[in-house]
């Protein structure tokens, strides 16, 4: 069995990624490592940051015993997302400023509903066939065991393409889900639901791929 740590505080995400690894995973996250540092995301590229997050908190584990003791029993791994959305009316922005699209001068995440204002404030005089954009992930795989490799997480991207809506429908899902249709569908992730994203969704497609580069691997000598 593997082990990852999913090395993100957002629960959403969290939950997320657990439903599309399923059971052949079992899964951490940071609440099993409450003294995890927190890492500061200031790359300007999803993956300069799920890079830096995976690194971190694998390089944080080795030292530790708890770490320790998990990567000695084998296939213990950081897995950290970096993800956001990208308009191209708007440049490609908030991109990896989608977190505090809201209050950009602050280091803290704003507020989704904050968030959401915004982009529907900038985009109010762009009409609908100009509001094209794409959710972007990039996912940092890092070995915990042997420390060479934690320098050389593996990355794994996905992209979902859309059309950003003139207003928010919607309670599912999270950050800009209720703002985003995507290509082929007329309802927004947050009313198509997680059944129905997380076959679809940027984050799926990039934990299609790790999870190909899994079943690619000798189950006896798994390692990056
Ligand atoms: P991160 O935690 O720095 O990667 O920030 C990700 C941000 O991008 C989130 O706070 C959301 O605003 C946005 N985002 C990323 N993935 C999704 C998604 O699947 N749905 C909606 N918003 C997303």
């Amino acid at each position: 069995m593997t082990t990852l740590l999913i090395a993100t505080r957002n629960a959403h995400k969290v939950g997320e990624i657990q439903a599309i690894l399923g059971a052949d995973f079992r899964c951490l996250t940071l609440k099993d490592f409450p003294a995890a540092p927190a890492v500061v995301e200031d790359a300007d590229t999803f993956a300069g940051n799920a890079t830096k997050k995976a690194v971190e908190l694998a390089r944080w584990l080795a030292q530790g015993e708890s770490g320790k003791r998990k990567a000695e029993s084998g296939n213990f791994f950081v897995l950290a997302d970096d993800s956001g959305l990208e308009v191209d009316a708007l440049n490609g922005a908030p991109g990896v400023h989608s977190a505090r699209f809201a209050a950009l001068d602050k280091t803290e995440n704003s507020h989704d509903a904050d968030n959401n204002a915004k982009l529907l404030r900038l985009l109010k005089d762009v009409p609908l066939e100009k509001r094209t954009g794409r959710f972007r992930c990039v996912i940092a795989l890092a070995e915990v065991h042997p420390p060479s490799s934690i320098l050389h997480p593996r990355l794994f991207d996905g992209a979902c393409e859309g059309r950003i809506q003139f207003a928010a429908s919607g309670h599912g899902g999270f950050g800009y889900d209720p703002l985003f249709v995507p290509d082929g569908f007329k309802q927004s992730f947050a009313e198509l639901g997680e059944d129905v994203k997380n076959k679809m969704s940027h984050r799926a497609k990039a934990l299609d791929k790790l999870k190909e580069f899994f079943n690619n691997q000798d189950t006896k000598t798994r390692s990056l």
